[in-house]
């Protein structure tokens, strides 16, 4: 069993990286002027915490290019080197990103190399729809396959934000009263976002979350609902009938009218489902990657948090008060 849900994990990643493969692999970004400190962030929420945190003290660099997959990702020599030379490394562990962790493994220096994983409770992924393999993101996450997403709700990306605050003053002490200033304006808008959430998904129709990539754990977890990922399956396969037969008979029952998918991955296997049940598909975004036209657009953590929300409300039937 576990061979075959490795197998099919390999696919997804295949997909993953034929769907960014138009984006420079070189195409690390950089974010603010030279700044007092240097960060090597792993993906861009965290890239986001850090730049809006540091401000222009911090130069930060995201090791995934704009777009592209956080999940397994594969070094450029400019991603190598940021970590190797930055002053402050942000990953996370639990086979996240493997080859971050080799590379952070051998910089040597572990007090300026943080796991923002640390610091999390973390859940198993997902197996609650009875006959449908479970996993997460079509990757078996290294050590007891723990669910990396935490960053999806709101408050656990504030906590982060705390890690990226206290992470900043310990690389440049004399920084302290600009990154605490900055941490707090942002983290009263994360608040405020959560609060947000809280009250847009009191009051829903159903409390069945059935999405086609498991990174909505968290979230659902915080607000109430059940997250029922439609995994175990790749969109190249045959889809494993007895899976999806499992997952439609779990949305019926649930009366589920929204299907979701997610933006990078490919949405068949949601519209297989949403067509045996009669049911809509819409997107949410796991805030893995953004585009450049979307930043260049003004899109951010915060942006794409509310519109994931507004198609939460009207996919699960909230009622908003
Ligand atoms: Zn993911």
């Amino acid at each position: 069993m576990k061979r075959v849900i490795l197998a099919a994990g390999l696919v997804v990643v295949a997909l993953l990286a034929a769907a960014c493969g138009d984006s420079d692999e070189t195409a690390a970004t950089t974010g603010g002027e030279a700044g007092t400190i240097s960060v090597a962030a792993a993906f861009y929420p965290i890239e986001e915490a850090v730049r809006t945190v540091g401000g222009e003290r911090v130069e930060v660099t995201n090791l995934v290019p704009p777009g592209g997959a956080a999940h397994d990702l594969e070094l450029s020599g400019e991603a190598a080197a940021a970590i190797e030379t930055a002053d402050l490394v942000l990953y996370l562990g639990e086979g996240f990103q493997t080859s971050v962790e080799s590379a952070v493994a051998n910089r040597g220096d572990a007090d300026s190399a943080i796991d923002l994983l640390d610091g999390v409770d973390l859940r198993g992924a997902d197996a609650p729809v009875p006959g449908v393999v479970g996993e997460v993101d079509g990757t078996l996450i290294a050590g007891g396959v723990k669910d990396p997403h935490f960053w999806v709700d709101p408050a656990l990306f504030g906590s982060m934000v705390e890690t990226v605050r206290d992470a900043l003053v310990a690389a440049d002490p004399e920084g302290e009263p600009t990154y605490a200033a900055n941490a707090e304006a942002y983290l009263a808008e994360v608040e405020d976002l959560d609060a947000e959430f809280a009250a847009g998904l009191e009051a829903c129709r159903g409390k069945a979350l059935v999405t086609s990539h498991a990174a909505f754990g968290y979230l659902a977890d915080r607000y109430g609902l059940l997250q029922a990922p439609i995994a175990g399956i790749s969109p190249e396969e045959e889809p494993d009938p007895k899976s999806l037969a499992a997952t439609a008979a779990f949305a019926k029952k649930n009366g589920v009218t929204t299907v979701f998918f997610e933006t990078l991955v490919p949405k068949d296997l949601a519209e297989t489902v949403a067509a045996e049940i009669g049911a809509k598909t819409d997107a949410l975004d796991p805030v893995e990657g953004i585009p450049q036209d979307q930043l260049d657009a003004g899109a951010s953590y915060l942006t794409i948090q509310r519109d994931n929300l507004t198609r939460l409300e009207s996919g699960l039937g909230c009622t908003t008060g």
